[in-house]
């Protein structure tokens, strides 16, 4: 992780922030107080996994609201996510990816 000055913002809203490091090359994604690091294949692989949901996955009963958890293989922490989480999520890594695309294109030679 570098200092912040090398992170551009790729989506911003009420509980969600990503940000990608230009020196490093890893996203950071801030949701509520879930943050966690990736870089872009782990990012469009937690963006598939939630896509791939489906209602049989929100098995967790937390504080009374169905509730799914993404968690890649041999990890111990993983993000949590109800039904309407999805959207704003899913809207966030698409923006992301769709920024990455185009700063790829404008800074390549
Ligand atoms: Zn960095």
């Amino acid at each position: 992780m570098c200092e912040r000055s090398n992170h551009l913002i790729m989506s911003e809203s009420e509980n969600c922030q990503i940000t990608y490091c230009t020196c490093c090359e890893h996203f950071s994604f801030v949701y509520n107080n879930c943050c966690a690091s990736f870089d872009l294949k782990k990012l469009v692989g937690l963006r598939k996994a939630i896509e791939s949901l489906e209602d049989i996955d929100f098995l967790y009963d937390f504080l009374n609201r169905p509730t799914a958890i993404i968690r890649g293989k041999n990890e111990t922490m993983g993000i949590c996510l109800r039904q309407e989480d999805i959207d704003p999520v899913l809207r966030a890594l698409y923006e992301t990816e769709t920024l990455h695309e185009a700063h790829k294109i404008i800074n390549s030679p």
